[in-house]
């Protein structure tokens, strides 16, 4: 608990006993009625002075509808109407509400930064005469040296300089998958050093780290606003003002009635009546249960899902992955494992397997691309990069550099018609590269690449959620259909460009019900614009790519496609707990409402209609954070 809210409490226990004391003197003690009055006061303004002054601030500034001005109406009208006890019960409530739900709002908040624990708090800086200074990670420059000891978190992006270690990325992914790192390895900061000592030379700075951008990203997610919250947002700005007129009307409009003769007999015509009924009223239409226990679901639901790894860039979002009806998929790297093996290499006549296997891996050594890393892997060692310049890569093709001053082309077979090369097809099962090296045709290379291991499942689950399974790629039908058939997706096309696949979405887009969203899974790797294009854009493999978090609404750390199905869980979670909350709050309010006006329902109902309904909320509201632990 903070300060303030043990204060609160403290307040709370006092009025409590106040009031007992108040109860126990007007009862036993015949008082005269300002003495009575007096008596009940001491409770009432302990428990309800900040509730007043909020009210008549909010009048004075012209905001006049808010809880604080229902509380305060309510209880001032019950301890003028002789209802001393009701008034500061309401008031008593009321508070005890209020600090029930900012223990559970800080609570929850304090738990997720807790759990996303990958903040650090300080490097150790290798000074110019070799000593290390222990400074705050924003003093660190691009190029410095820092020192991370076992059991450190790695603060800032950068190059490892020597030294080994094995990192924990728990933390950043939901998942332990330790990784080795040696001299020459990237790291990525807020994974954990688990036992070696490194020297890592840092390649960005604190504000444009992996930490930074994803602390950044979780920290604005509440600012993007699912379609219920501004709807509910919205109601409560139009409600309130419409039960303080509808109260109004309760007080009024029987008495004068009954004094023109209109009121049916049955019905009681005395003022005070009716005033009593018009204050249960207010008390019972207080909105705060749903005004708070939404953005708490969301928020709840955010926080657990960027817990395991699945980072959501906002509550709507959250909202439109709940609704998903297609799921489509990029193949590499997405549902394969996007790690090549080269199994079969074919050179033309008169070419050696090592001039075909350099000229590749020379023209891909710019490339990002899975294909390029598994060509380089093959045949770099050894080689000089700068013998290559110039490279240019075309998104579903492949790659064009000048090579010892000739024009080498690497890439798929269409790379090949568009240069005007004629290329023996080859029979090779996987992704076939083909190599040309000015002008003249070099050979092919196959090269495999297998699904991966939880894909099949994540597909498998997605079907089971009633969503339809698309893949995309731009590799060869050949290499593609077998994929397809081992995963059992619904649907696969093949040979496509980036602007296909677009296309593709399109379609697909245009095919599904309004009801329905699609869901594009990517890898980031020129797949952008059909991550934009989709209703939920989701980015796989995101450690280390930041084009991929930057452009996708919902990134998953690692790179594991049943996250998917944990994340669509998530939503669907999210939105029935926000649902059950708008219609038990609202079915109950407008149930005592109705009592209330008759005149069944009196304060104390009133008292949990309000309060006891808020409390339910916001309990049923942190289910969504304790499911995910
Ligand atoms: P996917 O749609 O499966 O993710 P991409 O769009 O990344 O695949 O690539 C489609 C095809 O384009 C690859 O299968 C390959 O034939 C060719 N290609 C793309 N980039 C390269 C590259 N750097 N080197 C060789 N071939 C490439
Ligand atoms: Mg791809």
């Amino acid at each position: 608990m903070t300060k303030k809210q043990k204060k609160t409490l403290r307040r709370i226990l006092l009025a409590a006993v106040l009031a007992v004391c108040a109860a126990l003197l007007t009862h036993f003690v015949p008082l005269p009625w300002y003495l009575a009055l007096a008596a009940w006061l001491v409770p009432y303004f302990t428990i309800g002075y900040d509730v007043l002054r909020k009210a008549l601030l909010g009048i004075k500034n012209g905001e006049v509808f808010d809880e604080n001005f229902l509380m305060a109406v309510a209880t001032v009208g019950a301890m003028a109407l002789g209802e001393y006890g009701e008034g500061v019960a309401v008031m008593l409530f009321y508070q005890i509400g209020e600090l029930f739900q900012s223990y559970a709002v800080g609570k929850s908040r304090r738990s997720i930064t807790e759990l996303m624990d990958i903040r650090p708090d300080s490097a150790n800086l290798q000074t110019a005469d070799g000593e290390i200074k222990t400074v705050s990670p924003e003093e660190v420059h691009i190029g410095d040296v820092i020192v991370i000891r076992p059991g450190e978190k790695v603060p800032l992006d950068g190059v490892v300089q020597s030294g080994e270690s094995t990192l924990n990325t728990a933390a950043l992914t939901g998942e332990s998958k330790p990784r080795r790192v040696g001299p020459g390895d990237g790291i990525i900061s807020g994974c954990v050093n688990a036992d070696g000592l490194l020297y890592v030379r840092v390649s960005k700075p604190y504000g444009e780290s992996t930490v930074a951008k994803i602390l950044e990203l979780v920290e604005n997610s509440s600012l993007k606003k699912a379609k219920v919250e501004n709807f509910i947002t919205k109601f409560a700005r139009w409600y309130t003002p419409a039960v303080c007129y509808a109260a109004l009307a309760l007080a009024l409009v029987p008495p004068l009635a009954g004094m023109a003769g209109l009121l049916p007999a049955a019905w009681p015509a005395g003022w005070g009546v009716w005033i009593s009924r018009a204050l249960t009223f207010l008390v019972i239409s207080c909105p705060c249960a749903l005004v708070i226990s939404i953005p708490l679901t969301f928020f709840g639901g955010i926080g657990g899902a960027s817990r395991a790894g699945i980072l959501v860039k906002g509550g709507n979002y959250l909202e439109a992955l709940a609704h998903t009806g297609v799921a489509v998929f990029d193949k590499t790297g997405t549902l394969t494992r996007g790690v090549f093996t080269v199994t079969a290499v074919a050179p033309a006549p008169g070419v050696t397997e090592n001039e075909l296997g350099e000229a590749a891996a020379l023209a891909e050594s710019f490339s990002g691309h899975p294909i390029a890393k598994s060509l380089w892997e093959r045949w770099g060692a050894g080689l000089d990069r700068a013998r290559a310049a110039d490279a240019r890569e075309t998104a579903g093709q492949g790659v064009c550099t000048q090579v010892d001053g000739a024009a080498v082309l690497a890439g798929n077979a269409r790379l090949m018609e568009a240069h005007g090369i004629a290329c023996t097809p080859a029979e090779a099962a996987g992704t076939v590269v083909y190599v040309a090296k000015g002008g003249r045709y070099l050979g092919s290379i196959a090269i495999g690449d297998e699904p991966k291991p939880t894909a099949k499942d994540a597909i498998a689950g997605l079907k089971g959620q009633g969503v339809r399974t698309v893949m995309l790629t731009g590799d060869a039908e050949a290499a593609a259909a077998p994929v397809a058939a081992a995963l059992g997706v619904d649907e696969m096309h093949a040979g496509l460009l980036p602007a296909d696949k677009v296309a593709q979405v399109e379609r697909l887009l245009a095919a599904k019900g309004d009801k329905q969203n699609l869901a594009f899974v990517g890898d980031g790797i020129n797949d952008a614009p059909v991550l934009m294009r989709a209703d939920v854009g989701i980015a796989m493999g995101a450690l280390g790519s930041d084009a991929a978090i930057e452009a996708a609404d919902v990134v998953l750390m690692d790179d594991d496609p049943a996250k998917l199905c944990r994340a669509m869980r998530i939503a669907r979670k999210c939105m029935a707990i926000v649902w059950q909350n708008i219609i038990f709050a609202l079915g109950i309010k407008a149930l005592f409402l109705l009592l209330g006006a008759l005149g069944i329902a009196n304060m104390w109902w009133a008292v949990f209609a309000d309060v006891g309904v808020m409390v339910l909320a916001v309990l049923n509201a942190t289910r969504m954070l304790a499911a995910q632990k």
